[in-house]
């Protein structure tokens, strides 16, 4: 059984599927909805939803070539790496359309997919081992139970499922915050980079915002405007709204990112980062994408992981449902947090390191310094790193050869 059907409750159910299980997929709202993201994808991404057959040449998806950061007067386009195994593009869609195409491919893999159920509390065995969930179904919100051998909380950042089943956040995980808007602006949709502020200031203290903001083009008229931050100690939370609003004043008025263009309201949702719920397989249940804190510390992208998550959660589990119950079972169940941090311990412990030092003190404003900007190794260390270099893949050149020694210096996160 998945609980929501985001990127990872979908990928799950879709690869679970694939692997000839019979899969029950849960999700609360009906198909299309909308889910506060800045709709961006970077290759990690792409190369997920070729992995599960996704037609991504279908008219919808807008083609991105990488990233232009801007930063004190001075920008910078940095291509997507034409390395490695993964595709040498990004993506943009929006979520009402993409998380809707997600959930239809998980039930065309064969996934039964069952909208308007809301999950309220696991159900447990005497051992306190989840055997499936509560949960009010449809308008009338009937009451009713589903039972599974294994249950995955692909529930997203309120992480319900998880809490009841006693798994708290890791308070020293940051989670960040970030509110996103649409306009309509012909000047921008067609941007063949996903643009992104480093120089953003708090409007009333004139500090560094702990974060950036973004213009994403969507190719069909409108753009994806958003911003976001981290918490900082002993400071008020960033007021988002005023934030985007000075910021916005800053952009060429030729753009049309202005209130008369807004296609829809101003919305903020949490971002919870570096892997901020352990461990990620306890008892019968897998912790899967947001409900697990999978989103990036670098750079605040969640679906890229949620998905190769998923993946990996969906094949532990197929291996797993091939054993007998018991020991074995359960043996080969704790395979997937340790996979998990075999990926990506490192790279999200070296995040979490300069999301305190650098990120939530000063923003991006350091790391695009103008030594950096002028400095295209520097540059293509820094887009890497952002997002989501991994160190088992082969190093391609010399800037990937330092970033897997640099990883490798960086001592094994708790699991
Ligand atoms: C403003 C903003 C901008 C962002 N921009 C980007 C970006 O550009 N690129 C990127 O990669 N990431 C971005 N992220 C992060 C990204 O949105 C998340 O990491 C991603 O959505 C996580 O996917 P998920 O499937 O784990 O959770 P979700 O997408 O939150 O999906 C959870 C699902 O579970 C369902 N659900 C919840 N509770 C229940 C319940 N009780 N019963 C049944 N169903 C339930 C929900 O309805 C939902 O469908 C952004 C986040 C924010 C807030």
């Amino acid at each position: 059984m998945v609980v929501g059907a985001g990127p990872a409750g979908s990928a799950a159910a879709a690869y679970l599927a694939r692997a000839g299980l019979d899969v029950l997929l849960l999700e609360k709202s009906g198909f299309p909805r909308e889910k506060v993201c800045g709709d961006g994808l970077t290759p990690r991404a792409v190369a997920q939803l070729i992995r599960l057959g996704v037609d991504i040449s279908a008219p919808g998806w807008m083609r991105n070539r990488g990233m232009r950061w801007i930063c004190e007067g001075k920008q910078v386009e940095l291509d997507w790496p034409r390395l490695g195994v993964l595709p040498d593009f990004g993506l943009t869609r929006s979520r009402h359309d993409f998380d809707d195409i997600l959930a239809s491919h998980a039930r065309a893999a064969g996934a039964r997919l069952r909208t308007g159920v809301k999950v309220s509390a696991p159900l447990t065995d005497r051992a306190g081992r989840i055997t499936g969930v509560t949960a009010s179904r449809g308008p009338d919100q009937e009451p009713v139970r589903y039972r599974a051998p294994l249950v995955v909380a692909a529930d997203g950042a309120s992480a319900r499922t998880a809490l009841a089943m006693g798994l708290e956040r890791d308070p020293s995980r940051p989670v960040a915050a970030a509110a996103r808007r649409y306009y309509r602006s012909q000047a921008r949709t067609d941007d063949p980079y996903l643009e992104l502020w480093a120089d953003l200031r708090c409007p009333g203290t004139g500090l560094d915002l702990p974060g950036y903001g973004w213009v994403f083009p969507l190719g069909d008229g409108r753009v994806n405007v958003g911003i976001g931050a981290l918490p900082q100690r002993r400071r008020r939370p960033v007021d988002l709204r005023a934030a985007l609003s000075h910021w916005l004043t800053r952009l060429p008025e030729e753009w049309g990112i202005r209130e008369e263009n807004a296609d829809s309201p101003l919305r903020s949702a949490p971002l919870p980062m570096g892997l901020n719920r352990r461990p990620q397989y306890r008892r019968g249940l897998l912790l899967v994408g947001d409900s697990a804190g999978m989103v990036s510390p670098w750079s605040g992208e969640g679906i890229a992981q949620a998905m190769e998550a998923a993946e990996v959660a969906a094949e532990t589990i197929a291996l797993a449902m091939a054993r007998p119950q018991g020991p074995r079972r359960e043996h080969a169940l704790h395979q997937y947090p340790t996979e998990i941090h075999r990926r990506w311990g490192r790279y999200f412990r070296l995040g979490n390191l300069a999301g305190d030092l650098v990120f939530a003190r000063y923003g991006f404003r350091p790391v695009l310094h103008p030594r950096v900007m002028a400095s295209p190794p520097l540059l293509r260390a820094l887009a890497r790193l952002l997002t989501h270099v991994a160190p088992d893949e082969p190093a391609q050149d010399g800037v990937d050869t330092v970033l897997h020694a640099l990883l490798r210096l960086v001592p094994s996160s708790r699991r």
